[in-house]
Order: C-alpha cells, then structure tokens, then sequence
C-alpha cells in the first residue's frame, strides 16, 4: 500500500459534486486516510502549484484554484499514485477516458475537478503541504 493526494476543485465543490467523487474515489478501492476543506489564499496555491509558474495558463491557474474551497484528501491503495491518474483520466476532459472521472464531471482543461500527485515522491511532498504532521 501507498499514498497520492487529490483534491475536489473549486468547480467540483461549488457544483455539489464531493460527495459522487468520494463515492467514485472509494469505490475504486482507495481508503481516505485524512479529508479537509480549505479556502487557498494566493500565496498557497502558488506555491502548490510552484512548478508551472512560467505556464501560459499559471495565473488563471491560481485565480480558480483560489475561488473557493477546495478538499485535500490524502489516498491510500497499491499502486495508488498510478490508480489515482488512471481513474481522474487526462488533464482535458475532452481527451479522457469514459467513466473517468474528469470524463464525467470536468467542465475545461483548467476547470477540471480534480488534482492528483504525479509521482510517489511528490505525492509525499503534497500530503505534508496540506497534513502536515
Ligand atoms: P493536476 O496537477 O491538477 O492533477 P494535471 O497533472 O493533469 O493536473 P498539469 O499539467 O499538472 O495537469 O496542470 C495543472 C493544472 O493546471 C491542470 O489540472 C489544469 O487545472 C491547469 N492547466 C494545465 N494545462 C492547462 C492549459 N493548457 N490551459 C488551462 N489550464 C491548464
Ligand atoms: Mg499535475
């Protein structure tokens, strides 16, 4: 067993849909080791998102992860950083797979509902961003 991270967006809360993804999440054989909401202030998600800050796309970026609460949720399953990235489906809901869950709740590449870590060591960087301790 190991650990990712992911977290419901601002789109995905404020359209009512934590509880579906939770569901979907669980569903998929994660187990919910720790769960938050929090409101981003800029500094946060800049730093969170630290690594695209010369990305075209870095301030609208931050203004939307900054527009509402988010919910952390720190995942654990085998292989959970590659289980997680296969069950969200690609960063476009355009271009993502049927039944995931970008596919069924995103509404744009950047408005697309949910994050997930990208590798076991950033996986461990961001749950202790958010839990620390
Ligand atoms: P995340 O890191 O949120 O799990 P990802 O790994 O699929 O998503 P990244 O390339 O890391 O995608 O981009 C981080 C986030 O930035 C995306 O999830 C999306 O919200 C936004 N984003 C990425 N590329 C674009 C783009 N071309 N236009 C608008 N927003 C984008
Ligand atoms: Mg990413």
């Amino acid at each position: 067993m190991n650990q990712t991270l992911a977290i419901i967006k601002p789109d995905a809360v404020s359209a009512g849909l934590i509880g579906k993804i939770l569901s979907h999440l669980e569903d998929s054989g994660f187990i919910v080791e720790d769960i938050k909401m929090i409101h981003m202030d800029p500094h946060q998600a800049g730093k969170f998102y630290e690594i695209h800050k010369e990305q075209p796309f870095y301030d609208s970026l931050i203004k939307f992860m900054t527009s509402g609460p988010v919910v952390p949720i720190s995942l654990k399953s085998n292989n959970a950083v590659s289980k997680l990235r296969q069950i969200i489906g690609a960063t476009d809901p355009d271009e993502a797979d049927e039944g995931t869950i970008r596919k069924l709740y995103a509404e744009s590449k950047e408005r697309n509902a949910i994050h997930a870590s990208d590798s076991n060591s950033n996986a461990t960087i961001e749950i202790a961003f958010f839990f620390p301790g």
